[in-house]
């Protein structure tokens, strides 16, 4: 009976979870699937407490003391954390959830019997060794993705010889200890094979992280989404929970849609991403300084910019990680209404790797309420650029770097860009030279019908904002 309404529960669980990913996939629909997916969670969590597994007693007090833990600490570091910090506390939790199924998987070493019946046991075993490995890897490639996101460690790809036999090497070794622990006849020997398993994995994702740089990083945030979500199936094979499985699959396989999403707006392989064949050769190197583009750089004041406003009647605005930081779109989202109303025509071009995560550039458009419907993706509107009268570029770098057209040894070449040169007049928000995210220089900066604002985002777009008609 009790078995019964826990299939009928997660079931409804399940349910709830694919509409939430359903309501998730658009900006309109998005508060909406975040409910479907809290509620569901909900669901889940309270029908696992009360189904059979949990023996009452102590058990409770454990997992409320557990559950309290952990909600304090993220309810009080989601409220800390700054927008633009948002990234970095997504891989970090990309990293709990990797440590957890190694956890689990050590659990189940320790005390075997108690998820399976002794006629599962090879199968129960594998389990282990692949929960171990999915999870190590996830756990120790989170870390190293939020070290470089957070700038602790450097954007440089590491690029050590021979480093893809050293994977190679790596993954056998994985494979042999893991089949020693299968084949282990007692739970001592199968102890040390089972830690070769969890460091080899571990030091597979650090390596396969840190031979990833600059702008190849948005892959490696959204493929390790989709490897969070394997490590939670994972958890669930490990545990026999069906829910788990299932929500696993759904989180790996959608992050998986993601990453190939993100490799075609990067112009990388997916096959070669997940073979972690990427980020070298034609890939992310920063660019060495000094050979960079040369010429004269044409600086621009905000009321000049909102003249050239104040007469264009077609202007594309490109946001991207600069943005972010100056918290300039509830300014951003100003100017656009006072544009619009005096008649022109005003969209946004958003690139799919823009700012630091999938959709950061969305999220900020929304939450200054910015219409849906003038917001564009790159594709939708790149060939309408040659008639454009301006295109304002905020805080945007690598997203509209020329260079990934017009240099085929830019370590950039063959990213898709959106092509704001093309414009009558594309004008460039920023604080100094700097280069992006990728540190590659940007010959955008030079041409001839391109202008420069020198500043913050925030401060020079309530100057412009300011300068422009009512
Ligand atoms: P970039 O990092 O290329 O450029 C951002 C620019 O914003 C900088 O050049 C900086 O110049 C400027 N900036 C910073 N602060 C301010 C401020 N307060 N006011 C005005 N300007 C400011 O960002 P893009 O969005 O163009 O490109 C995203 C990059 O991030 C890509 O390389 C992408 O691969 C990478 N990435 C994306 C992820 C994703 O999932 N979207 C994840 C990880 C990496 P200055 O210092 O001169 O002001």
């Amino acid at each position: 009976m009790i078995q019964g309404l826990m299939t009928v529960t997660y079931i409804g669980a399940i349910i709830l979870f694919i509409l939430s990913l359903g309501g998730l996939s658009n900006p309109e629909t998005s508060r909406r699937g975040n409910l479907f997916g809290i509620i569901g969670m909900v669901i889940a969590v309270v029908a696992t407490l009360v189904g059979p597994r949990v023996e009452g007693g102590d058990s409770y007090l454990y997992i409320l003391v557990a559950m309290a833990t952990g909600g304090t600490v993220g309810i009080l570091s989601a409220r800390q954390v700054k927008m633009t910090q948002m990234p970095e506390l997504v891989a970090l939790m990309h990293s709990l959830v990797g440590l957890a199924a190694c956890l689990v998987g050590m659990a189940d070493f320790i005390n075997p019997s108690a998820h399976y019946a002794a006629d599962e046991k090879s199968i129960h075993l594998i389990e282990t060794v692949v929960g171990i490995l999915i999870g190590a890897v996830t756990f120790s490639g989170s870390l190293v993705a939020f070290g470089k996101l957070s700038g602790k460690i450097g954007g440089k790809p590491l690029l050590l010889p021979a480093r893809h036999l050293l994977n190679l090497g790596l993954l056998l070794v994985v494979l042999f200890a893991g089949r020693a622990y299968v084949d282990a006849i007692d739970i001592p020997s199968g102890f040390w094979p089972l830690v070769i398993v969890t460091v080899a994995s571990l030091l597979f994702g650090i390596h396969m992280v840190m031979a990833i740089g600059g702008a190849d990083m948005p892959v490696v945030v959204s493929m390790l989404n989709s490897y969070s979500g394997w490590a939670a199936s994972a958890t669930g094979f490990m545990l026999s929970n069906d829910l788990l499985i299932v929500v696993g699959a759904l989180v790996g396989s959608s992050g998986a849609i993601l990453s190939y999403i993100m490799c075609r707006a990067m112009n990388r392989h997916f096959l070669a991403v997940i073979a972690g064949g990427f980020g070298t050769g034609g890939g992310a190197t920063p660019a060495a300084t000094g050979g960079g583009p040369q010429g004269e750089v044409q600086a621009i004041t905000a009321a000049e910019t909102a003249e050239l406003l104040n007469q264009a009647s077609s202007i594309i605005i490109v946001p991207g990680y600069g943005m972010a930081v100056a918290q300039a779109q509830h300014t951003v989202c100003e100017i656009t209404t006072r544009l619009r109303d005096r008649g022109a025509s005003v969209r946004f071009g958003i690139h799919p790797v823009a700012g630091r995560m999938p959709g950061h550039m969305n999220v900020l458009l929304a939450e200054a309420k910015v219409p849906y419907d003038i917001v564009m993706e790159m594709d939708e509107l790149n060939q309408d650029f040659p008639e454009t009268d301006v295109a304002i570029v905020i805080g945007a770098n690598d997203i509209v770097n020329p260079s990934a057209q017009e240099d085929p040894n830019s370590p950039i070449a063959g990213m898709p860009v959106l092509e704001v040169w093309k414009a009558k007049t594309s004008i460039v928000m920023k604080r100094s030279m700097a280069p992006g995210y990728a540190g590659v220089d940007n010959p955008l900066f030079f041409k001839e019908n391109n202008r420069m604002l020198f500043g913050d985002a925030k401060k020079m777009l309530d100057e412009v904002l300011s300068g422009l008609r009512k």
